[in-house]
């Protein structure tokens, strides 16, 4: 994408091609237009088309540009927000939805996977959060202790059975979280788009929004060739907003977060480490993770951005904290490396925005993205289809937030990771 190895790199070196797709060519007329090609935009179109609305989807670049195209690829279960917190700060009744909403939604994305045969590495093996010290030990216990009273499966695993499942001695402990999996993320945000056109939504790529406006009851979407008319608008842009909601890129604070791909490792290594293949991250404030692909590379990542000396910087990080994390690694060779930006809010929860009159969407997932942004888009189609009212919405309605001191903010990320990472802190 954009001729950049370091926007999408594994991912978009192994995934199927995407659906062909072209720049919008013209006026079309539509009941909804969504705005974005990520997992909320497709996974809203596909749910829409599924239930006979007319859907174009117009994304500014390319499907799976965003965060879908290159993240982790983890699919949680439930947010950052300890499960206990969550009716303090949302009430009861969003606090309780949301809740099962999103424990229960890695469910809808192996569901959406096996139904529409998306080729996309899924493995449902669990995730494994590590923790690091007596302090990442108290969190998990906690979390544990709070899914396991609401009947989730999830398991507190001591240091020695930690050991046995990471393939590495350096965590005090780890939840294993049996909701989740992995997947190769590209591969399934292009699968859902596949899914999308066969049920009847028409995608156009490489063409950016540059404004909207309301005639009459209707809305209409301009690109710099052609528009839509469409009854509804879903904004899905999230962390990538461009034009014309900008309050929507202003309510977040970019986290960069890189990754780096091993070349395929040895069968006895690939044995040892992760040998059920979870997907793993740590308990840390600039945390690390961990996940293999289906050919036996290790995927290895922490918060930064490959550019500029940070380029250098995490990479040098990066062999470091494997071979203290996996002694028997060796000199590792990386096949790729790339990077992107996380939308985080300011109380590490999602929004659910109505932007004007039949203008909405969800954003900030605060690098929780596969699992809610399929639910939500699911949950969009629901509510414009009448299915669902807004009272019994997931979230409540909220204005976007501006983060004060956001671009300063963001440089400190960057650089503080820099620093983090130069300074050899590990584990
Ligand atoms: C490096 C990284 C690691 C992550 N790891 C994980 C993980 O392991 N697990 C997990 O669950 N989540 C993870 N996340 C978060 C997750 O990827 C995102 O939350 C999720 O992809 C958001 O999906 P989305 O569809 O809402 O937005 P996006 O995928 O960002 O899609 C938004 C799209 O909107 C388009 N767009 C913007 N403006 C316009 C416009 N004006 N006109 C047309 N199109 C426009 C953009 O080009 C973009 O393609 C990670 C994110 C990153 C960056």
């Amino acid at each position: 994408m954009l001729d950049d190895p370091r926007s999408h790199g594994l991912w978009e070196n192994m995934a199927p091609a995407a659906p062909q797709t072209a720049s919008l060519p013209g006026d079309l007329n539509a009941d909804v237009v969504i705005v974005g090609g990520g997992f909320t935009g497709l996974s809203s179109a596909l749910h829409l088309a599924q239930k006979g609305a007319k859907v174009v989807v117009l994304e500014a670049v390319e499907i799976g540009f965003g965060g879908s195209g290159r993240n982790v690829g983890l699919v949680n279960a439930g947010m950052w927000v300890m499960p206990d917190d969550l009716p303090g700060v949302l009430g009861e009744d969003y606090g309780d939805r949301l809740l099962k909403l999103l424990g229960n939604a890695p469910d809808l994305v192996f569901d959406l996977i096996g139904k529409h045969k998306i080729e996309c590495e899924a493995v449902r093996s669990g995730t494994l959060h590590c923790g690091v010290g007596a302090a990442g030990v108290r969190e998990l216990e906690q979390r544990a202790g709070q899914w396991a009273k609401r009947g989730a499966p999830v398991h507190l695993l001591d240091a020695d059975e930690t050991a046995k499942k990471v393939g590495s001695t350096v965590y005090a402990a780890s939840l294993l979280d049996l909701r989740a999996g992995t997947i190769q993320p590209l591969a399934y945000v292009r699968g859902l788009a596949r899914a999308a056109i066969e049920a009847g939504a028409d995608i156009f790529t490489g063409s950016p929004v540059v404004s909207a406006e309301r005639s009459g009851q209707r809305w209409s979407v301009q690109t710099s060739r052609g528009s839509v008319s469409a009854d509804w608008i879903v904004v899905a842009t999230n962390a990538y907003t461009k034009a014309p909601w900008p309050q929507v890129r202003a309510e977040l604070l970019h986290l960069p977060y890189f990754n780096f791909a091993t070349a395929p490792l040895s069968e006895n290594l690939r044995a040892f480490i992760l040998p059920e293949r979870q997907g793993a991250w740590d308990t840390k404030e600039i945390l690390s993770s961990f996940r293999f692909d289906s050919q036996g590379r290790l995927v290895f990542g922490s918060v930064g951005a490959l550019r500029g000396t940070g380029t250098a910087v995490h990479r040098i990080w990066a062999k470091r904290a494997l071979a203290r994390i996996f002694p028997d690694i060796g000199d590792v060779e990386f096949e790729a490396g790339w990077y992107g930006k996380i939308g985080m809010t300011s109380d590490s929860l999602p929004k659910f925005h109505r932007l004007a009159p039949n203008v909405i969407g969800f954003s900030g997932y605060n690098g929780r993205g596969i699992a809610p942004g399929t639910v939500f888009g699911q949950v969009l189609a629901r509510h414009i289809s009448g299915e669902l009212s807004e009272a019994d919405l997931p979230l409540p309605i909220t204005d976007p937030q501006e983060q004060t001191f956001r671009t300063l903010r963001e440089a400190c990320y960057e650089a503080g990771s820099q620093l983090a990472h130069l300074a050899g802190t590990i584990i």
